[in-house]
Order: structure tokens, then sequence, then C-alpha cells
């Protein structure tokens, strides 16, 4: 089976290293002209001239990246069989739609607004309160197009400052922390879940992942669990699905967003749990059986941004498995990421802590759980 992936970063390039030892062979289509998979048979067209012969090659299409013109994803749907669909892909792009979907399936979200004008955008401020998060709707990820307003008269510069025709503008949440829930649903409509993951964000860049959770009652995993059920299935999906959360200090969870792919929260399943996010990813698009989602230690995953530091040293810790890029050093780049197992959650956190410090530009950890 050749699997056409449309994007060619480094979620790409783990679906790959996932899919060799099931016979998978990868042809990635990038269309920025910047692939960084480096791995597989990467197809840069930046100018679509190369889509028809992108399509010979493949025999199914999935995509690591969502922000891609809906027209293009439903063009190749005609010649290929696109997994998920490109309606996962019109929603998933698009703040306003995804609320809307999360309103219609009564999934709990922050209070919000949609604007399109500055004076609007004055105005849902004054209604929902301050502070609110100003968010445009199309074409923002890891915080960027976004601005905190913490009085009206702010509003003016923050609609300058994002420069976008419409934004959703939301209540800002006092959380206890941010978790996410990943799903995977097959072809035949058959749906595994994931351990939920709690997630330390800086400057909206994920930094850690830890999962499972010591302190995460039954019934928060099964309320994050169908909420991601009712989004499958309205969206007849099939491959994984990220759903962020996040949750309040009486338990109860708020939809923040959703990824129609893999995503940086899962990858710590790639070493904790019994088959990774990418696995499962490939098998849903195969039709083939669904693999055992259960974690087989407390795991954390540490992002590697920026700098490297040594890995000589990232391995030498115990139970540590480094997975690097491949790239080359840039600020705010995601380069890498680091595995951490331990038996218990006590050690894993000491872990963490020992592998944070050999990174130049790692933050402190910090779980809600501490
Ligand atoms: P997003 O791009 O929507 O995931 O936002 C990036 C980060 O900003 C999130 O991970 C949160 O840390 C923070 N954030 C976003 N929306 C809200 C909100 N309504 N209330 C509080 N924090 C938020």
């Amino acid at each position: 089976m050749n699997i056409g992936v449309l994007g060619a970063g480094q979620l790409g390039r783990m679906l790959a290293l996932a899919g060799y030892p099931l016979a998978n062979r990868f042809t990635f289509l990038d269309t920025t002209g910047h692939p960084s998979a480096g791995i597989g048979d990467v197809m840069i067209d930046t100018d679509r001239k190369h889509l028809e012969a992108f399509l010979e090659k493949v025999d199914l299409v999935t995509y690591e990246f969502e922000h891609l013109p809906v027209s293009l994803v439903q063009a190749i749907e005609e010649v290929k069989p696109v997994y998920p669909s490109s309606e996962a892909i019109r929603v998933c792009q698009n703040r306003a739609e995804e609320k809307a979907l999360f309103d219609r399936l009564g999934i709990p979200t922050p209070a919000y607004r949609l604007v399109a004008h500055a004076d609007e955008l004055e105005a849902a401020v004054r209604e929902l309160g301050c502070p609110v998060v100003a968010k445009s709707v199309t074409e923002g990820y890891d915080g960027k197009g976004q601005a905190v307003i913490r009085d009206p008269a702010e509003a003016a510069e923050a609609w300058r400052a994002i420069n976008h025709p419409q934004l959703i503008v939301e209540a800002f949440v006092d959380f206890e922390r941010e978790v996410s829930i990943i799903a995977v649903r097959g072809r035949d409509g058959e749906v595994a879940f994931y351990p939920m993951a709690e997630n330390q964000h800086v400057d909206g860049i994920l930094r850690y992942s830890i999962a499972p959770l010591p302190d995460l009652a039954e019934s928060v995993q099964q309320t994050a669990d169908g909420y991601i059920r009712a989004l499958l299935d309205e969206l007849d999906y099939v491959g994984v699905l990220t759903l962020e959360l996040f949750q309040c200090a009486d338990g109860s969870l708020l939809a923040n967003e959703m990824a129609p792919r893999v995503h940086n929260s899962g990858h710590w399943s790639i070493d904790g749990a019994v088959t990774s996010q990418f696995e499962n990813h490939l098998r849903a698009i195969q039709g083939l059986p669904l693999g055992d989602t259960t974690a087989r230690m407390p795991t954390c995953m540490v992002n590697v941004i920026g700098r490297e530091g040594e890995p000589a040293a990232i391995l030498a810790l115990p139970d540590a498995h480094l997975h690097r890029y491949d790239k080359s050093e840039r600020a705010g780049r995601k380069l890498a990421h680091v595995n951490l197992l331990a038996p218990t959650h006590e050690a894993l956190l000491e872990r963490v802590r020992a592998c944070a410090a050999l990174l130049p530009d790692a933050p402190a950890p910090r779980f809600s759980f501490e």
C-alpha cells in the first residue's frame, strides 16, 4: 500500500516510521516548499503542477497538516480515497465551524462571540467580561493570531494586531489544567480511546504531555470519550482525531479545539502505549483492526524546541526515548521530543526534571497533580 500524505513535516515522518513495519510506502506532497519529513518520497508542489503525478503513485491519501485548501482535498477525493474526509478538514480549519459543531453536539465550550469589526470586538469584550481571548477564525496555530484582552479599551489595538477579517472572542477560562483526548475510528466505525493527557503549554506552544493521569476520575475520561465519539460519528471520521479541552476545578470539561490528525499531545504513545497513535491511524485508514490504546506505564513527552541540547546526555537517562526530526535549530521550532517512562508518577516527574535540565530552552515542568 502506497500512502499519500499531504504535508511533509515531523508528523508525516513519524507516520512513515510507524508504517514501514506494515510494509507501507509513503509519498508526501509538500505545498509549502519547506518539507522536513526527511523520509519517504517527497514531492514539492507549490504551484499544483505535480498533483496528478502524486495521485498516480498512491493508493489512498491522508494528511498531517489541516491548513490545506478544502477544494484541493475535494479534488483529490474524486480520484482516490481520502481519510479523514475533506469535511473533517473543512470544519477543523475554521474555529467558527468547529464551535458550531461542538454546540450542535452538546459539547460544552467557553462562552464565545464571532466578530467582523473592531467595534464588534469591543462590544463582545464588554458582553463576555474581561479577560477574553480573541483568535483569528482561520490560520491560527500554536497561539499565533491570538491576543488576550484585559480591558475593552484594548480591543482596537488587538483587532489591528491580529489583522484578520473574522475573529472568535472567548471568555478566558480559569482552568485547573489543559487536557486532550485522542481517539481513533476505523473504516467499520470501531472506536478506540487513548487515556487522556495533561498538557503544559507556554506561550501557546506545547512543552510537556503526560499520560495517563494519576488523579483523573473515570467519569471525566468517560465524558471526554463521549464528546470525541460524538464528533467521530457525526463526521463519519476515519483515522486519529484529537480534542483539546480545559478541565475546570469542578472536574467539568470545556472543548477548546480539535485537530483532524495525529497530534503532538499523543507522541507519548510511541513508547508509552501498546499501539501508538501513528500506527493506529495507519491501521484505521487501511481498514485494519485497531490496536490496543492502553498505556504501558506513566509516560511524559518533553518537546525539544529551539535548541537540541546534548543527545548523548538525554539518552543516558533511564527509559528515555529520543525522537529527533533531523531539523536545523531555530528559535521556536519543534526539533525533537523525548518520551520518558517510569513505574510511578513520582519517579517519572524526577526523570522529567532531569531531562528538562538538559534542554537549553525548556521551561520548568509543572503538573496539576504535583
Ligand atoms: P489554541 O490555539 O486555541 O489552542 O490556544 C493556545 C493556548 O492559549 C491554549 O493552549 C491555552 O493555553 C490558551 N487559551 C486558548 N483559549 C483560551 C481560553 N478561552 N481561556 C484560557 N486560555 C486559553
